[in-house]
């Protein structure tokens, strides 16, 4: 077993991550950054890469995995992203924090918890047939990250949260789909979106107060109509597994419903050093997306600057 000192951990390489490591690296503090996935940009790059961003101020039209690329490209050192990283929780002892990684373990004197939504699973929705369909993923789909398969198809987006209208305005200008060809259903009669997203939904066949109640090869059956259709995906969230949070709350880390409690000013979790950024944090007025994510990135590293008596106004 190898010991492996740094000041820093990051766990987690989505976009609140990456900012974090890319900063701390600027201010040359010695950081290491771990992904359990293969890739790094979590979301972005897992689910929606083909997608314009949304919501960031001077960035238009620029897709998600660009976006993260950006990033990547943009620090300065990539020597210590470790990716495919199973990380475990050994100790925290006289203000350090041992984490292990394979034979190594890593001592750190601030650790990071960036893992956002951590190792989520879509939804499955309880619907009468879907269990035939669930592996033809030609057919249904929990997220798309390439519209260009959607081409003079057919598709039904079920949902009515963010991602499903994201998704519903993505595949409609990409693919130059007739109003028909793009449906978004969702069984409320109010989208609970951004209110400011409606109106890019003028390509969208907008189908409210419905309830599927049966899937078919190429048929979704509602309470009020039989829509034919090549895909349909199913944008009813996520669950999420977080194993490392839970290892920590055996430390004193506080959840609240898997996300982390933190102090917004200092963004200190109720571990000391141990901070939260991105998805996983939770405060009041919280929005999930990534202009959060940047916000709170910048302020973690302006907090442990602080505390390394680094941090000069
Ligand atoms: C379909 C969709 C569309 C969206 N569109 C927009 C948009 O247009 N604009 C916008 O602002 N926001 C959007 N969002 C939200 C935005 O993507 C998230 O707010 C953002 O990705 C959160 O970043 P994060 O780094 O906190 O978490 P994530 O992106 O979830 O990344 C967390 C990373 O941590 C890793 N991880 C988790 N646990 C561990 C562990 N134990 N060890 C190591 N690694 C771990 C995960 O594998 C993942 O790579 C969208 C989200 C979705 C799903």
């Amino acid at each position: 077993m190898n010991n492996i000192e740094t000041t820093v951990c990051i766990i987690g390489a989505g976009p609140s991550g990456l900012l974090t490591y890319d900063y701390l690296m600027k201010y040359n503090i010695p950081t290491v950054i771990f992904e359990s996935s293969c890739n790094y940009g979590g979301q972005c790059t897992a689910f929606y890469g083909n997608k314009p961003i949304n919501g960031i101020p001077g960035l238009y039209n620029t897709n998600a995995s660009e976006f993260i690329q950006n990033i990547y490209n943009q620090c300065i050192n990539k020597d210590n992203l470790i990716l495919n990283a199973s990380i475990n929780v050994l100790d925290i002892k006289d203000d350090l924090f041992y984490l292990q990684n394979n034979d190594n373990t890593y001592v750190c004197k601030y650790l990071v918890l960036a893992t956002g939504a951590s190792s989520m699973k879509p939804i499955i929705p309880n619907i009468k047939g879907i269990d035939n369909f669930i592996k033809d993923n030609d057919f249904i789909q929990f997220y798309c990250s390439n519209f260009e398969q959607y081409k003079s198809k057919k598709v039904v987006i079920a949902g009515g949260g963010d991602s499903a209208v994201d998704y519903a305005i993505a595949i409609s200008n990409n693919t130059n789909n007739s109003l028909n060809n793009v449906v978004l259903l969702h069984r409320r009669n109010i989208l609970r979106c951004d209110q400011n997203k409606l109106k890019y939904l003028n390509k969208v066949n907008l189908k409210l107060n419905q309830n599927i109640l049966e899937i078919k090869k190429n048929l979704v059956i509602t309470d009020k109509e039989e829509i034919q259709t090549n895909n349909i995906i199913f944008c009813y969230g996520f669950t999420y597994n977080n194993n490392f949070l839970k290892q920590l709350s055996d430390f004193g880390l506080i959840l609240d419903n898997n996300l982390v409690k933190i102090d917004l000013v200092s963004m200190e979790t109720s571990l000391k050093s141990c901070y939260a950024v991105g998805d996983v944090v939770k405060y009041p007025l919280k929005k999930k997306n990534i202009i959060s994510c940047c916000f709170e990135s910048e302020r973690v590293v302006r907090a442990i600057l602080n505390k390394e008596g680094l941090y000069n106004g």
